[in-house]
Formats: C-alpha cells, structure tokens, sequence
C-alpha cells in the first residue's frame, strides 16, 4: 500500500461557514479546521479565504484538516459598512483585475473604467482592460483611448466574442493568473469566458447566486479554475464593487498618470483642483494627461465622502 504524504499543498476556491473546498491538483478536497492553524493572522480569528494557498493532512480519500495558511501576496477588500476600520476581505492573493467595457449596448463608459482602475490601484492589483464588441463599430475611434491606457501601463485589447477577435490576447491575460472580472451587466463577460470555457457558465451561477442569498452574495466568492491553466474569480457583488471606500483626499494617489507631476505642485497637499500653480493641470493643459482622465478625477472627486463616515459623526 502506498502512504499518502503527510501534507500537501491545495488553493482555497470555495469557503462556506464550516467547510473550505481545497484544490489539490485536479482534486477537489473537502476540508475543516480543527484548532491551531499555522500562519493565520491573529486579528482574523483564523478565518481561512478563498485564494489561500494552504497545507492539507488528508483524513480520507476526499477529506483534510487545514494545517497551514502559506504566506499571502494580495487581497481585495473593502470596509464594512459604518465601521471605517473593519475590512471584509473578499479574496486574497489576486494577479489581476480584467475589466471588460463595450463599445456599443452598453456604451463605453470612461468614467466608470477610472472607477475600476482606482479599486485596482487601491487594492495593489494589476489592471487590464478589454474593450469587447469592436465588431459593432468600423471607425478607429477608440485607437486614441487605448493608447493613453497603454501608455499609462494598462494593457488595452479590442475583442470581440462575436467574431473572435482579440480572444487569443483574452486568453493570453488569463493563463495561469488569478483574476477578478468586473465590468456592466450586458458588456459580454459570460460570452467572453464562454468561448474559452464552455462548461462555465457564469450566467447561471449569477441567477442561482441572487436567488438564494440575494445581496449577500459577495460572502458566496468562488474560484473558478480554467482549463488554460489560472482561475477566474465572478460573483456578482465583486463586479459591482462600489467606491465607498475610498475617500477625496486619497483619491489622487490612485491615478497613476498624476503621479509624474505631484511633487512639482505648489502645494504638498495640492488636490489637483482649484489650487494655484497645480503641476498636474499644467500636465493636462500641455497634453501630457489624458483629458478625460483629468475630468472623471474630478468628477469621482466630487461622488466621495471627505473622510471615513464615523469620524464625520463623531464631531
Ligand atoms: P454579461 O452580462 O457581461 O455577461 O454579457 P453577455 O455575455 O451576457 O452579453 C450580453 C449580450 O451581448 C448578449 O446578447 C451577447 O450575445 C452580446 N455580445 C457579447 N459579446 C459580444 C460581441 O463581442 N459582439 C456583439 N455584437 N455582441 C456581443
Ligand atoms: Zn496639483
């Protein structure tokens, strides 16, 4: 008889109250906890996440005790509503958020793309963005947007789920990655991953998801794995993922194109919006910052709250 090894290494893709599903190899191991857990934060109360990359005792053919949490290099969250301290983790160690926009049915929305890449930037995750349905318009219209995109360092590619362009790029950006999709209902996500991943359909998981926990579905993130190699993280609160967070005064950090120009600001704590001898409007006047860039800063600006909600109350 062969002795099965003492631990082996698995990835968290699923995590319910009392139960984690563990990925070992193609296995899928249901798993608990049971006491100690080695590596887990002490102010986390031992809360393993989905993405964790653990160690696994094998208890029986499709069973195991988690042992140990390895070493985390990322995570998404954000804070819990009315507790400016807390955070609720949403996921840990993500390469990649994938924003997929549309061209047309929905509209290219670049306000809410700036909305994204700050949640990216917030949370210290790489951004890429795919613009789907280029088969719906034949003018190079959106040439100028992508290249600004790229040259701020986001990787920019016309798809299209209807006559395959730019799948093999989709496909390029997925390989072997943990990644979060986000992106308006209706842009061609399900599409998109159809074509790389028959079997997954995240249209259905959505429906079933709302249906039994409503909007409590973020606690429902899964890890979905591809075939390709990676894994695709989809529910849909994490495609809703809001901004409530992030407050005016950080704002400006997380656009990376102001950040060539901030210390030459006349003031240190310069907003970049009504102050005299602004660095970074002077960028934009000069042509150095894309325009629209500079606009939905603004107009993101003005939809934050000036400082976490508890400390406003208590004055
Ligand atoms: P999701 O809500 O983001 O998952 O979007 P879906 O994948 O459900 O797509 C919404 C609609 O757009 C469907 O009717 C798709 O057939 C259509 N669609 C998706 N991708 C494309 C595309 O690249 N070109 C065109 N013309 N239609 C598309
Ligand atoms: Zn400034």
């Amino acid at each position: 008889m062969t002795k099965q090894p003492v631990s082996l290494k698995g990835k968290v893709i699923k995590a319910t109250r009392n139960k984690y599903l563990v990925r070992v190899g193609e296995k899928i191991v249901s798993s608990v906890i049971r006491g100690k857990i080695a590596g887990a934060p002490k102010w986390e109360n031992f809360a393993v996440k989905v993405g964790d990359d653990v160690r696994i005792k094998f208890i029986s053919g499709n069973e195991g005790v988690i042992q140990e949490i390895l070493p985390r290099w990322s995570k998404l969250s954000r804070a819990v509503e009315g507790k400016a301290y807390k955070e609720h983790v949403i996921a840990v160690n993500i390469d990649q958020i994938v924003i997929i926009m549309s061209v047309k049915e929905p509209q290219f929305k670049s306000g809410l793309l700036d909305r994204y890449l700050v949640v990216a930037e917030k949370n210290h995750l790489k951004a890429s963005i795919c613009l789907n349905k280029i088969d719906l318009i034949v003018s190079n219209h959106f040439d100028e947007i992508a290249r600004w995109y790229t040259k701020m360092d986001y990787p920019f590619y016309f798809t299209s789920a209807k006559t395959n362009q730019g799948l093999v790029d989709f496909k390029s950006i997925l390989k072997d990655k943990v990644s979060i999709l986000v992106g308006q209902s209706g842009v061609g996500k399900s599409s998109l991953i159809k074509k790389i991943e028959p079997d997954l359909d995240l249209k259905v998981k959505e429906t079933s998801q709302k249906t039994r926990k409503g909007r409590h579905a973020t606690s429902h993130v899964e890890l979905f794995p591809l075939h390709i190699g990676g894994y695709l993280i989809d529910t849909p609160g994490v495609r809703e993922l809001g901004l409530w967070d992030i407050y005016q005064n950080e704002l400006k950090e997380h656009f990376v194109d102001f950040q060539p120009y901030k210390d030459l600001c006349q003031f240190a704590d310069c907003m970049h919006l009504k102050e005299p001898g602004c660095a970074v409007k002077y960028a934009v006047d000069q042509g150095k910052i894309f325009m629209s860039r500079y606009s939905n800063y603004q107009n993101i600006y003005n939809d934050l709250r000036a400082a976490p909600y508890q400390l406003i109350k208590r004055r």
